[in-house]
């Protein structure tokens, strides 16, 4: 019997919209888009259904198919709330923290908002630290993407200067409301 995609990210959380047409997961960082998402959904249908082929009698395919009919139920509820999920407002952060991570060469970003928190807002995502990358998200339809990919662009011209002149690029950046 195969596990239910064990090795991978079971995408506790659900998924934040993200960039254009994409959905991105909090714990780990993955991006799908539509088509992807639908198939997570479809993944969990098919090992539930994998299920029934089981041996029966001992008790142990009704505890596996609860479990993953559970899945199945759980997926298809994060899908449909990102379907009518509330259009996001344009509210501009408090406080955004950049921090490199030199093992994934991203810059993860932290984005804190004054309380009450707005709706669906984004509030953690990752970005490639390429410079071509950046620039495109600052072009972003999203509102925060673009806030956001632009105090990044700052950081990663600032880091690349420094470590071009050979010194030690500093890690991590907070920036405040006034400067977004
Ligand atoms: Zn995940």
């Amino acid at each position: 019997m195969k596990p239910l995609e064990s090795a991978r990210c079971q995408h506790p959380g659900g998924f934040r919209s993200f960039g254009k047409a994409g959905f991105l997961c909090p714990s780990c960082g993955e991006e799908l888009d539509e088509y992807q998402l639908l198939r997570w959904v479809r993944e969990a249908e098919v090992a539930r259904d994998e299920t029934y082929s089981l041996k029966e009698g001992d008790g142990f395919r009704e505890i596996v198919l609860e479990e993953r009919q559970r899945e199945v139920y759980r997926r298809r509820r994060v899908v449909y709330g990102l379907q009518n999920r509330p259009r996001r407002q344009m509210v501009r952060p408090e406080m955004i923290l950049v921090a490199y991570d030199p093992q994934k060469d991203v810059y993860d970003c932290r984005v804190f908002y004054k309380e009450p928190r707005p709706e669906n807002a984004l509030d953690r995502f990752a970005i490639a630290a390429e410079t071509g990358r950046i620039l495109e998200l600052r072009s972003d339809p999203e509102f925060i993407l673009r806030i956001v990919a632009g105090k990044v662009a700052e950081f990663h011209a600032e880091r690349e200067g420094i470590s071009g002149g050979g010194g030690q690029a500093p890690g991590r950046r907070v920036f405040y409301a006034a400067e977004l």
